[in-house]
């Protein structure tokens, strides 16, 4: 029986204006060697598309061993080429990014041989065209004949039953020619037939049989005898499971043997899952400090407020009484004097004045706030002797006319007050930051009968809080002392969940933003690789690869391109961030939901980047991606 039928096979382009095939008759049997000749144009590689399954007729009928192929499924079109026929073309259509040796198991791959023979049969097909030296080399540095030998021997590996070859010569010179042919005639064990276009008739002399073409006509078929074939191999197909590894290993390949690509095109993902990583895990470090500050802070207040008629709670000696309880820190007492007309600068160009309000602080009360004090603050004989010292609220000295500084005079009530700094900021009371603090004893040596808001601040060990608050009422006012109550913070804690959730919202908004962004970095790299790789992609199709494992493959280059970007992106930003963590001394909190989703997200925005290189890849029609 013969291998192939054609039965009035033509190929019309362009709907009946080009006659690239027309009304062709021919049987090629096993084992046949054909030469097939003609002028450009008269339709040959038309006609080797057509034998290889990459093109289908526009009439007429092709058999395969009897079976015409028009009714075949795609997936079946597709096994039969990846099995049963080879391809060498004009240019040797080498993947560069891989070895000589790869470029012939990816061969083997696809037409199902099992992995472990792979690398031996390349070796052994590579050896048969004397290439055995340069089995690990890189296309790019074999000469134009080893390469055509070397995609020669691809065309082989697999033990086609159908051999196409398209101009293999048509770069080469006249002894790299032969030699190529001497390969051809000798090299395919197993009764394949080949089938080689050529414009040499040197050459052409050489095979079995001649066909020429002319205008998509058979108009010359001349016959010799046809050779003998030995027996091919025969090996189980690659089970699921391997076929799977493949995938997984040519993927990988396909990233890992461009990575500085790889890198460009997925530096926003990089940077986004690094920026996440990095706000994620310096928010919660910073709200767990944060909690932290609270919690001691809360921890060490106690308070005790007291109406005007509990006078022993405003005099000087209730300090060293309640500071005799066990736990107690520091003692200080604060309390508010009327608010006062506050004017700026000197002279007759003095700012006009405006209310303020004026807290007095004793030492121990100074100590308690732990204001933030742009300047000296106040001095040991601001306390001792009334002298008009203050310290100005930042939001007063930002209000004031004219610029309020350390070293200011101003006039508080019409008395001249040297200002020893500026409150930028303070732990407790942050009304105090609305006010100017002057020192307990100026206050009552110049405003006696003022005041209002009186408090007991008591700063105390961790852990006392709750007994020095219960003792302090009668310590402070052995007589009175039992109608008081002294407050501690148990509250705080609900103002950290505030501060904590408010953080971690911002943060994932800003970095899926980001992420979203960075899908486009992928996606377009991905599609000028698709561009790139027009011929890989023929390539591919033509060694059986359906559209769907093309698409697959693409979708997965990007997948695993976001993955490997993320984790880039999460192991750097974790890095910075230890450093900059340990740097100031903070004990590190990374919240192991953002390790995980680190990888997740990398893994969709690779995802989706994929979808449209995919489609456009799998939809690219192999016959035109071949073509030069
Ligand atoms: P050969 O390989 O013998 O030089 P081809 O088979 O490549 O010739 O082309 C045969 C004819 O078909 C030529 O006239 C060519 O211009 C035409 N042809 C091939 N492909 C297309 C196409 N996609 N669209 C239109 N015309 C085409
Ligand atoms: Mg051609």
């Amino acid at each position: 029986m013969s291998l192939i039928q054609l039965v009035g096979i033509s190929r019309f382009y362009e709907e009946g204006a080009v006659n690239a095939l027309d009304g062709i008759d021919l049987e090629i049997g096993p084992g046949e060697f054909v030469a097939v000749t003609g002028r450009s144009g008269s339709g040959k590689t038309t006609l080797l598309n057509l034998l290889g399954l990459l093109d289908r007729p526009t009439a007429g009928t092709y058999r395969w061993r009897g079976t015409p192929t028009e009714d075949m499924s795609e997936r079946r079109r597709n096994r039969l080429r990846a099995r049963s026929v080879g391809f060498v073309f004009q240019d040797s259509h080498l993947i560069p990014t891989r070895t000589v040796s790869e470029n012939l198991e990816l061969a083997l791959r696809l037409a199902g041989v099992p992995r472990r023979v792979r690398r031996a049969r390349a070796v052994a097909a590579l050896e048969r065209v004397g290439l055995g030296h340069r089995i690990d080399a890189r296309p790019s540095t074999l000469s134009g004949g080893e390469r055509q030998r070397a995609a020669l021997a691809r065309g082989l590996v697999h033990e086609p039953e159908l051999l196409l070859c398209d101009e293999p010569t048509g770069n080469l010179d006249t002894s790299n020619a032969q030699r190529v042919l001497e390969l051809l005639r000798e090299a395919p064990p197993g009764g394949c037939a080949v089938i080689l276009v050529t414009h040499d008739p040197g050459l052409a002399e050489q095979a079995d049989r001649r066909i020429e073409l002319s205008d998509g006509r058979v108009v010359a078929d001349t016959r010799r005898l046809p050779s003998d074939g030995a027996a091919r191999s025969d090996e189980t197909p690659t089970g699921r499971r391997g076929r799977v590894l493949d995938f997984i290993d040519d993927v990988g390949l396909n990233v890992s043997r461009r990575p500085f690509r790889a890198f460009v095109s997925a530096f926003g993902t990089i940077l986004a899952v690094g920026m996440f990583v990095y706000s994620v895990a310096m928010a919660t470090t910073t709200s767990s400090r944060i909690e932290q500050v609270f919690d001691l802070l809360a921890a060490t207040e106690v308070r005790l407020g007291a109406p005007p008629a509990f006078t022993a709670v405003r005099e000087p000696a209730v300090e060293e009484r309640v500071g005799r309880i066990p736990g107690v820190v520091d003692v200080g007492r604060t309390w508010e004097v009327e608010e006062k007309p506050m004017a700026a600068g000197e002279g007759p160009w003095a700012a006009p004045s405006r209310m303020v309000a004026v807290r007095a602080v004793s030492p121990g009360a100074v100590a308690f706030l732990k204001p933030d004090v742009d300047g000296d603050g106040f001095v040991e004989g601001d306390h001792a002797f009334g002298v008009p010292a203050a310290l100005v609220g930042s939001v007063v000295a930002a209000d004031a006319p004219v610029p309020i500084v350390p070293g200011s005079i101003i006039r508080l009530g019409g008395r001249e007050f040297m200002v020893r700094g500026i409150v930028e900021d303070v732990q407790r009371n942050p009304d105090v930051l609305f006010q100017v603090l002057v020192p307990a004893t100026t206050a009552e040596r110049l405003w006696p009968d003022e005041g209002s808001a009186w408090e007991l601040v008591v700063e105390v060990e961790v852990g006392t809080a709750e007994t020095v608050a219960g003792l302090l009422p009668l310590a402070a006012d052995p007589e009175q002392g039992d109608r008081l109550v002294a407050q501690t913070l148990p509250e705080a804690k609900n103002l950290r969940q505030t501060v904590t959730t408010q953080v971690d919202e911002f943060v994932v908004l800003l970095a899926g933003g980001l992420l979203v962004a960075s899908v486009f970095g992928i996606a377009s790299a991905t599609m000028a690789g698709v561009l790139e790789r027009r011929f890989e992609i023929g390539l591919r199709r033509a060694l059986g690869m359906s559209r769907r494992s093309i698409a697959a493959m693409f979708l997965a280059e990007t997948t695993l391109t976001g993955v490997l970007a993320s984790l880039l992106g999460l192991v750097a930003a974790l890095a910075i961030f230890l450093v900059v963590a340990g740097g100031r001394g903070w004990a590190p909190v990374i919240p192991l939901e953002v390790i995980v989703a680190a990888p997740i997200a990398g893994l969709g925005t690779g995802l989706v980047a994929g979808i449209v290189p995919a489609v456009h890849a799998s939809r690219l029609e192999p016959v035109e991606a071949l073509r030069r």
